[in-house]
């Protein structure tokens, strides 16, 4: 499914967020990616969906080689892939349903599947009664699932969140995991960076550590392991 082979990363100010990274994701996992501020967490996880690009080392996603893939593919890629932001980076000019309709409008697909498959997520996660509302008269929670719904109604088969909890409160923070759990039971493999202790303790999935850009920890059913 996700296929890491000797990546290498390094920003043009000369810093090595990754250092030789070997790592295999199945489908249908749970993964949660861990580890101190500047570990290099995002870095990995926006190299799976391509908003950064490894300097060296081969990554494939899907069967789909993101060291090799031509620009104008990268479309085609983000729409087998979910993403869920900290700030949720919904649209603010648009309401709730054009917010997610939006991914499908894209790929052009019919008005009547649009509508069906819109309802269908705002139904699961659910916000059905609050279509027609704005990002902003939304809470935080809200509009995280609202950026849940986004990212799910293309049908993706990996799902990749980074501090999906880090701007809500902790009752909020369960909820939205209890959504990611049924998003990942019904078969979407979830790689999740998050710092979020509790969770990590409590619904026990596979832990990835990252510390200078190198996985110093890789256990299924493990725990946080750093002090908050
Ligand atoms: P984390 O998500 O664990 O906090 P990051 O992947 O964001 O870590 O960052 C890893 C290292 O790479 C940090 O030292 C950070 O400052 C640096 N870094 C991240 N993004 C960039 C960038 N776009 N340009 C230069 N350096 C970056
Ligand atoms: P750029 O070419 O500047 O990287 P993108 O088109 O990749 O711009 O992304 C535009 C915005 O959408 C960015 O904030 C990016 O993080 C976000 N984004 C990228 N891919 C996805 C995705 N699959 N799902 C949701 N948001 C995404």
């Amino acid at each position: 499914m996700i296929h890491m082979k000797d990546v290498y990363k390094k920003y043009p100010n000369g810093i090595v967020a990754a250092n030789g990274i070997n790592v295999e994701i199945k489908q249908g996992e749970f993964v949660y990616v861990v580890g101190p501020s500047g570990a290099g967490k995002s870095t990995f996880i926006k190299m799976m969906y391509r908003e950064e690009r490894p300097t060296s080392g081969d990554i494939l996603v899907n069967g789909i080689n993101l060291a090799k893939l031509r620009p104008k593919r990268v479309p085609y890629l983000r729409r087998q892939i979910g993403v869920v932001f900290q700030d949720f980076k919904l649209l603010p000019r648009l309401n709730v349903y054009e917010n997610v309709a939006f991914a499908l409008e894209v790929i052009e697909e019919s008005p009547k599947v649009i509508r069906k498959r819109v309802m269908e997520v705002l139904d699961l996660v659910g916000l059905k009664h609050k279509a027609r509302m704005f990002p902003t008269e939304l809470s935080g929670g809200e509009q995280q699932r609202v950026s849940i719904a986004r990212s799910i109604v293309n049908i993706p088969k990996v799902m990749i969140a980074d501090e999906p909890t880090g701007n809500l409160d902790p009752e909020t923070s369960w909820d939205i995991m209890n959504l990611f759990e049924e998003i990942n039971r019904r078969g979407t493999t979830v790689v999740m960076a998050t710092h979020n202790k509790e969770i990590v303790n409590t619904i026990r999935h596979r832990v990835i550590a990252v510390e200078g850009g190198l996985i110093v920890r890789d256990e299924h059913g493990g725990d946080y392991g750093y002090e908050s």
